[in-house]
Order: structure tokens, then sequence, then C-alpha cells
């Protein structure tokens, strides 16, 4: 019966305004990609929702609880057997969780695009506020201490207005590479009071938002950003000492590279190398971190950039540039390194700690972010 349901969901109706968008408060709104130029996608509502040409306005039912296959093709974009004119948006008419992508339900609209490679865009439009919700608890656990938490809200808001950008498609994307956002899984009382007590409130540095980067573990010093990317650096993102991370788990970390492995890297890089003769850091910036390494080889010797090593094998074992030894062992090289990610902005392990001992929010953003003015983004 289910089934049958599903079929007959598309019908031409009066549906909500359009200005009726789900928008539940006055903050700022902030379009999310969900996912970019996939090939289809599995749908399912979880109340009823309507399907709104964008160009014509003229809008369809969805019904409750129903699954509907989406794909698109040249302009077009097809719904249970119906063809729609891209873009569509999906509305939600009141603030509940509506629609079910992959595992995520979101609360947003969604608009769906066809893309000129013949896929499909997805991107979630939502207040600022709502979108907090659900990257907190992405970004750090939903049960760490409420003051790390206020200040990871502030961090994230940060972070994203950043980002709003009206001459772009969308402003942001849902993934590690900016900040992590799952819709609305995860959420609990204490993720809602972090975001609702820090309501509006923001980083700037001589009226300017900062990029309030973040990261897990800084291993005892915050990497300047000019370091890590070499963007111009400003006094917040210019790296401190870190004294509240010492206990954390990813503080320290060990990590073996084979010599074969290493021959690899450093062939792609244009060496006609067959031996690798030894393995040293070659720079190191302010806080510790090396910068690059010098190989030694049979044929040449080689400087590579820390950042390029580790995205070759992975930042999930290769944790940070932070290296404090390398050993020459049988086969390889064992690094010894300290934290884990790009070590820029707030580390969220200190902020853990610093929370546990009774720093307030305000405090935990002072020490990572020194000189950056909290308040409200107006
Ligand atoms: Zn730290």
């Amino acid at each position: 019966m289910k089934r049958f349901l599903a079929i007959l969901i598309l019908f031409a109706c009066p549906g909500p305004s359009a200005g009726a968008d789900g928008a539940s408060d006055d903050a700022p709104r902030i379009r999310v990609a969900i996912s970019r130029n996939v090939p289809s996608l599995k749908l399912r509502t979880a109340s009823q929702i309507y399907a709104q040409e964008v160009k014509s306005g003229q809008k369809y039912m969805l019904l409750e609880n129903a699954s509907y296959e989406v794909k698109a093709s040249g302009k077009w974009i097809t719904v249970a057997g119906q063809e729609l004119i891209s873009p569509i948006k999906l509305l939600a008419s009141d603030g509940q969780e509506r629609i079910r992508l992959g595992g995520n339900l979101y609360k947003g609209d969604i608009l769906l695009r066809a893309t000129p490679e013949g896929g499909l865009d997805i991107i979630e439009y939502l207040s600022l506020e709502e979108y907090l919700y659900g990257v907190l608890p992405s970004e750090m656990s939903p049960d760490w201490p409420l003051e790390a938490l206020k200040a990871q809200a502030v961090a994230s808001r940060t972070y994203a207005m950043k980002f709003i950008n009206p001459a772009r498609d969308y402003d942001i994307t849902n993934g590690v590479e900016m900040q992590v956002y799952n819709g609305t899984n995860k959420i609990n009382s204490r993720i809602m009071e972090a975001v609702n007590s820090t309501r509006g409130e923001v980083l700037k540095y001589k009226g300017k938002l900062i990029t309030a980067f973040f990261h897990a573990c800084c291993g005892g010093h915050t990497a300047s950003v000019k370091s890590a990317w070499g963007e111009d650096v400003i006094k917040p993102l210019y790296g401190v000492p870190d004294p509240f991370c010492t206990t954390s788990r990813h503080y320290r970390w060990e990590f073996f590279l084979s010599s074969a492995d290493l021959l690899k890297a450093i062939q792609a890089q244009g060496s006609t190398a067959l031996r690798i003769k030894s393995m040293k850091i070659h720079q190191k910036d302010r806080s510790g971190r090396a910068v690059s390494f010098r190989f030694t080889t049979d044929k040449d010797s080689m400087v590579i950039k820390t950042t390029d090593l580790r995205k070759r094998f992975g930042t999930f074992e290769f944790r940070s540039t932070f290296i404090t030894r390398i050993s020459p062992v049988k086969g390889g090289y064992e690094l010894a390194g300290r934290g884990w990610g790009h070590g820029v902005g707030m580390c969220q392990e200190g902020a853990k700690f610093m929370a546990y001992k009774g720093r307030t929010y305000k405090k935990i953003l002072r020490h990572y972010y020194p000189s950056a003015a909290i308040i409200d983004y107006e």
C-alpha cells in the first residue's frame, strides 16, 4: 500500500506561499552544499512537503513518510516519473525535521539543481543558528562540557559567516574540508543550550570576522595560519603555547613510513632516486612544526613539504606536522609526533580541559584567538 501511495505523489496544488520557506528566526541564512553533482538521490519525507519549480512557482505535494527516486537529465529533474524544470525547491512549512537524505534528516529547505554534467546539486537553505545545531555534534562530542561546546558554537558561527557569499551558488560545504554538518542528527539539549546561549556571537579582529579555524589537538602549541597555508597572519591566528591538551590521548602519536612508500612519494615529485639514505626535518616553524623534510638519496637531495606527505599518507595516520622524532628502523622510518590536525586556531582537546577546569567559553576563546573581540554579528 505504501508503495502505491509513493507512486501517486505528485499533483499540482496551491501549497504554501513562496515566502514560507521555513525561516524560524531572524538570524542570517546560510546555504550548505549537502552533495555536489551526484547521479541520483533517494529522498525520504518525514512529513508532507512541497516540491516547487523555482522558475514557474508551480508546486507539487509529496506525501508524508514516502520514498522518492530523484534524477537529473538536461534541464529536467525527475521525481517519481514527473519531470520538473530545474531548479526545484523542497519546501518545509514549519520548523520540523522534514527530509531524509542518506541517513540524515534536514529541517531546512532543500534546493535541487541539475548540473551541466548531468548530476544533481543538493543545497540546504537554513538559518545560521539552526545550522549550528547540526555542526556542533559533528565537530565536538555532544557530551563534552558546556563551556567547550559554547566556545565551539562561537568559533563555528564565525567560521560559517565568513563564507556567506551571495555571489556563489552555495556558501559552505558539509564535509571535513570546511566544517562537518550532517543535518539534525545527534542534537541534544546541551547542544541547543550552547548555540542559544551564545546566539549571534562571533569573533572579530579590527572590525572584521576572523577565519575561526579549529582542530582536534594542537600538541602543546597552536600553529600560525601562515605556516599552515601561507595566509596573511593576524594576531588571533598567530599561534599560542597551549598547556591544556597534554592529557589528551591525541597528544602523542607514532607512525611508521616504509622506505618503499617514501621512495614513491619523492619519485612522484620528480626524483630519479632508487634508495633513500636519510630523512630529516628541513625547516620548522615558530610553533615547532615541521614545514618540510629533506631526503638524501643515492641520486640527489630533495625537500618535500610536510603537508604534501600528510595528504599522501593520510591525515588520520600522519596526524600532524608537529614531528618530534624521526628514527630509522628496519624497512623505513618511525615518526613520533604531537597533536592531531592542522593546529590553527582553537585546540578542541585544550578547550575541553579548560572547561573541566571551570574556565568560561569567553576565556577559552580569548586563549586560542588572542585579541579577537567576542561581539554580536550585527
Ligand atoms: Zn592544544
